[in-house]
């Protein structure tokens, strides 16, 4: 059975439209070179701060900036206090570090939970801002009645803004995590192991029918194109119609991770609220 991201989306969006003609919140997304593929995702941002009343602009730089300059450009954001949360659109040109500049963004305007203060508050299950992906795919679960409490979790990609982060979160609920990556060894042992697969690699049609059971529940984040430029998951079809249940792509976990980063944006407007009420 395939399960989509839509309704989930439209409870969020309802939410945050709500918030957002009472609070007034600003998001900038900063976008250094061009990259077709991560449009898409900008774009998507866009239409839903357009559709919930939040503001958003797209801070277009480029490639041929100094990574200094950018530092600058985003303290100066961090100043601003009109601006409520800042995005860094990935992958960077490989000139300039995401280690570095999404470091420099203040913690209480970092929409995607990305820096190490906001990271390490994750790792000692502090509450804090949490990554938007992470975020979505446990909302996922938990809108369709999935719990993880107690079950065996598969997750395939150790990336600092999915994999890694999901396994600190998967644990936070209880779960036995299994994390995997491009040397682990056997990977078909871990995969059929699974009651919930999580695939975050990055590779189109990846997991295939044979690395799984019937009793399994996989979320695919994977978001790729193939040579036709059709949207295709890290999941195989077929994969799909074998296991117990599935997220569909697109249509899945990506509709949502868009709603989850409008959440986070709201958590840091409060945040930033309750820092302005200690210092009166
Ligand atoms: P990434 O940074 O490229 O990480 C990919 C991970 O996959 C790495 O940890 C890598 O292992 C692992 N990997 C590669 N080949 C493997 C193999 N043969 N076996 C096992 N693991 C392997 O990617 P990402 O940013 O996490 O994104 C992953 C996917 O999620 C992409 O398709 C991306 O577009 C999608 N995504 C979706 C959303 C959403 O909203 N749905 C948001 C963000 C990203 P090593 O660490 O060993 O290299």
């Amino acid at each position: 059975m395939l399960i989509y991201g839509k309704e989930v989306r439209n409870s969020i969006k309802a939410k945050i439209k709500r918030y957002a003609t009472l609070n007034k919140m600003h998001m900038v997304i900063l976008q250094i070179g061009e990259d077709p593929a991560s449009q898409m995702y900008v774009n998507g941002i866009c239409k839903f701060a357009e559709e919930t009343g939040v503001d958003a602009d797209i801070l277009k730089l480029s490639a041929g900036n100094s990574q200094e300059q950018i530092v600058h450009i985003i303290e100066y954001m961090n100043n601003d206090p009109e601006i409520t949360g800042i995005m860094l659109q990935k992958p960077l040109p490989s000139n300039f570090s995401l280690e570095v500049l999404a470091n420099v963004i203040n913690p209480y305007k970092d929409v995607e939970g990305i820096t190490n203060y906001n990271l390490g508050k994750l790792i000692s299950y502090e509450q804090g801002i949490r990554p938007a992906t992470p975020k979505a795919i446990l909302t996922m679960l938990k809108a369709h009645n999935i719990t993880v409490e107690g079950k065996r979790v598969t997750i395939l990609g150790r990336s600092t803004i999915l994999g890694q982060p999901l396994a600190v979160m998967m644990t936070a609920e209880n779960a036995t995590v299994t994390l995997c990556h491009s040397k682990t060894v056997n990977l078909e042992e871990e995969t059929r192991r699974a009651d919930i697969l999580v695939a975050a690699v990055g590779k189109p049609n990846f997991v295939t029918p044979d690395m799984i059971t019937e009793d399994v529940v996989i979320i695919d984040a994977g978001i790729n194109f193939d040579e036709e430029g059709k949207m295709v998951g890290d999941v195989h079809p077929e994969t799909k119609e074998k296991a117990k249940i599935a997220s569909a792509v697109p249509g899945g976990v990506g509709l949502i991770t868009v709603a989850e980063l409008f959440n986070n944006l709201i958590y840091l407007k409060q945040e930033q609220e309750r820092q302005q009420a200690l210092k009166k």
